[in-house]
């Protein structure tokens, strides 16, 4: 007797590590679909770094027994960051270009595994800039996925797509959340059995202010910032001397052991000899004039007298010669802050 066994569906969900895009996910399998679930990174992400890139991630995903495909979006990224045409939140967030780039990176693994449609965990209204109707809908076109976006949690509220019409989804079970409060995917978290259901939000550094400061002073300066110009942001005390010269100052030793690991041959790494105090990445211009700033700003933020001079050990490559000179003072180093 031969038994006939229905293969189930296929859909892809953009999985993010946070409660929506889990919640999503959960809401399809309980309608019978066999979800791929695409975390995608992009240089600016900020995901569970500490414990190792992605972990929380592929937690996440076999927690919800899905298969996991992870895909970096690294220099088209920058380039789209350069003038998204869309325009930046209120950091330096191009929500909706970032957003249709991250589509269009599912929409390739959904040709890839025959997929008949892709989710997300989006809320109508949760999020100003990319979470309102028309901005939806901009997405869709953007990515070429015009009627293949299901929103699980909100799609009740949302224009029917392809697979509700079609009858591969029941728009019947589909949610009705809008905007920011967390109450309904908490409660449906509790329904799911999801433990520890995780905080909102987090995790894109373009969003927030004090980042996006400093990663509008590197777009500013330089046309086309590499990963390393893009990891320099995430840590240390930034001062910009000129156009082409930098000065990066470590805050802690995790932040110092970062600074040695991501200076590149040319840079200068300086620190203090007889004192506890940062190690500073040095980059650009080394006139000696700049050299002297750097050298002074270093000593400024470490233990060493206010007063009087200070030795600093300036290494590039295999040279490390010393240099004395005298901390700077706060009103005159600050302009120089990033
Ligand atoms: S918050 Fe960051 S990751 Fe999220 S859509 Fe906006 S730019 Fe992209």
């Amino acid at each position: 007797m031969s038994v006939f066994v229905e293969e189930k569906k296929k859909v892809v969900a953009l999985l993010s590590g946070g409660l929506d895009s889990r919640l999503a996910v959960k809401m399809m399998q309980n309608q019978g679909f066999d979800v791929t679930a695409v975390a995608i990174k992009t240089p600016f992400c900020d995901f569970d770094c500490g414990r190792g890139c992605g972990f929380e991630i592929r937690e996440t995903a076999d927690t919800l027994g899905v298969d996991l495909k992870t895909v970096y979006l690294g220099d088209d990224y920058i380039e789209m960051l350069k003038h998204p045409k869309h325009g930046y939140g209120s950091g330096m967030n191009p929500c909706i270009d970032c957003r249709a780039m991250m589509f269009k990176a599912g929409k390739k693994v959904m040709e890839e595994i025959g997929a008949e449609f892709i989710i997300s965990g989006e809320v109508l209204g949760q999020r100003p800039m990319s979470q309102h109707g028309p901005a939806l809908r901009t997405i869709e076109k953007e990515s070429g996925l015009e009627g293949k976006i299901v929103r699980p949690l909100s799609a009740a509220l949302l224009p029917p797509t392809e697979p509700e019409m079609s009858g591969l989804i029941k728009r019947e079970s589909l949610g009705m959340i809008r905007g920011r409060s967390r109450k309904e995917q908490l409660k449906l978290a509790k329904e799911f059995g999801f433990e520890n259901p995780p905080n909102a939000g987090g995790g894109c550094l373009l969003t927030d202010p004090a980042f996006a400061i400093r990663a509008k002073d590197l777009f500013r300066y330089i046309e086309t910032p590499t990963t390393n110009d893009i990891d320099l942001l995430k840590i240390g005390r930034h001062f910009r001397f000129n156009s082409k010269t930098k000065l990066v100052v470590g805050r802690n030793k995790d932040e110092n052991e970062m600074l040695q690991s991501l200076a590149l041959d040319g840079d200068i790494l300086i620190e203090t000899k007889d004192h506890v105090g940062p190690t500073s990445l040095f980059r650009g211009d080394h006139s000696e004039k700049n050299l002297k700033l750097a050298a002074a700003i270093t000593l400024r933020y470490s233990d060493a007298p206010k007063d009087t001079t200070g030795v600093v050990i300036i290494q590039q490559g295999d040279t490390k010669p010393e240099l004395l000179v005298y901390p700077v003072a706060e009103s005159e180093y600050l302009q120089y802050r990033i």
